[in-house]
């Protein structure tokens, strides 16, 4: 659920509906991604955060049609293009990703392919969706894109292998060929996890481009709460399979109001401070997710819901609210308590 300060906003790149992905294993079904709904506004930068194994993945992957057996999408919308995406045949689908969603996994090696140079993929790519182009018009386009994230000697460069570019290079070419096509929306899980710093830099200015000069909406999943703070301009906290808080940054940073939300924020207490680390270890563990309470999934572990009753019992709904940095969207039975607690 996106929260949309701009009354005038336009029509939203991506609006996902009750979307719900499980993994069927043998003794059990794992629940994934639990019923999600948000919308997503075009040059919108939404960071997804949450700790390993809370559905951030499962959720991209769900959006872009790749859940692969013993997955699979349970239920839902996914609204692209004015069509649902989560209705469409393989071969359909096939079409819409890289052409209006790309997705950037963290390794860029699984998106390159190490005997073939690197023009050569991105001319793939962009045939793949302009099959009529001629191949002089296509190396171009390709050298065009090398030079646009910010590799030298593009020209030259096309002939070599992924062996022959660092890391960071690695990724920049993928993020190439994802914005060959000019997708509407990107989504990137945790692109940056695996660079160093200056890499990492450089990778973020690239999506922040992608941004501003193709309209893209970026939707960065990452554990690096100092990115979010840096990059995004929305944050959805994920927890359990689901999104238990949305709003803008200023909200998250300044008055988290979702009890998971301020444990995760507990130790960077200010966004310029914040490490860039990974986030602060928060105590106990995740549920399973196979066998989930009935109540709120982050009760055991809550400061304020533990020893109530209601929060073991009855599952939040999503409760609108409005912070003193902002409106956010929590799921919390007392969401509007701690929102008046944070405004004293
Ligand atoms: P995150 O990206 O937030 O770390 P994931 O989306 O990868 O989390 O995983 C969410 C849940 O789905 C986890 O409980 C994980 O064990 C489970 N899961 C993910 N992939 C598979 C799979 N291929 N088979 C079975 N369970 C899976
Ligand atoms: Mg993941």
């Amino acid at each position: 659920m996106t929260v949309t300060t701009d009354a005038s906003s336009p029509d939203p790149a991506l609006s996902v509906r009750n979307l719900s992905t499980v993994y069927e294993a043998k003794a059990a079904t794992v629940h994934a991604v639990r019923d999600v709904s948000f919308d997503l506004r075009p040059m919108e930068r939404l960071g997804i955060v949450g700790e390993s194994g809370s559905g951030k993945s499962a959720l991209a992957l769900s959006i872009l049609g790749l859940i692969e057996p013993p997955g699979r999408v349970a239920g839902g919308e996914i609204m692209l293009g004015g069509r649902d995406i989560a209705k469409l045949s393989d071969r359909e689908l096939g079409s819409v990703r890289g052409k209006e969603i790309a997705l950037v996994l963290q390794d860029p090696a699984t998106a390159l392919d190490p005997v073939k140079t690197i023009g050569r993929q991105i001319i793939e790519a962009i045939a793949a969706h302009e099959p009529g182009l001629k191949r002089s018009a296509a190396r171009r386009r390709a050298a065009e894109l090398l030079g646009d994230v910010e590799i030298s000697h593009a020209e030259q460069r096309l002939d070599e292998y992924p062996h022959q570019f660092s890391g960071g290079m690695r990724q920049r070419v993928v993020i190439a060929m994802a914005i060959a096509l000019n997708p509407s929306v990107l989504i990137a899980d945790e692109p940056t996890t695996a660079l160093d710093v200056t890499t990492q830099a450089q990778v973020l200015a690239l999506l922040d481009r992608l941004v501003d000069e193709h309209r893209t909406a970026v939707i960065l999943i990452t554990h690096n709460l100092g990115i979010v703070s840096e990059f995004c301009d929305s944050v959805a906290v994920m927890y359990a399979g689901r999104l238990v808080e949305t709003s803008g940054v200023d909200h998250i940073f300044e008055s988290p109001t979702h009890p998971y939300s301020e444990a995760l924020l507990a130790c960077v207490p200010n966004p310029e401070k914040l490490a860039q680390g990974p986030l602060p270890a928060i105590a106990g563990y995740p549920p399973d997710l196979s066998s989930l309470p009935s109540g709120c999934a982050f009760a055991p572990r809550c400061p304020v819901g533990r020893d109530i009753p209601q929060c073991h019992q009855e599952a939040p709904q999503p409760h609108a609210v409005s912070g003193p940095a902002g409106p956010a969207v929590v799921e919390c039975h007392f969401a509007e308590a701690r929102i008046r607690e944070a405004s004293r």
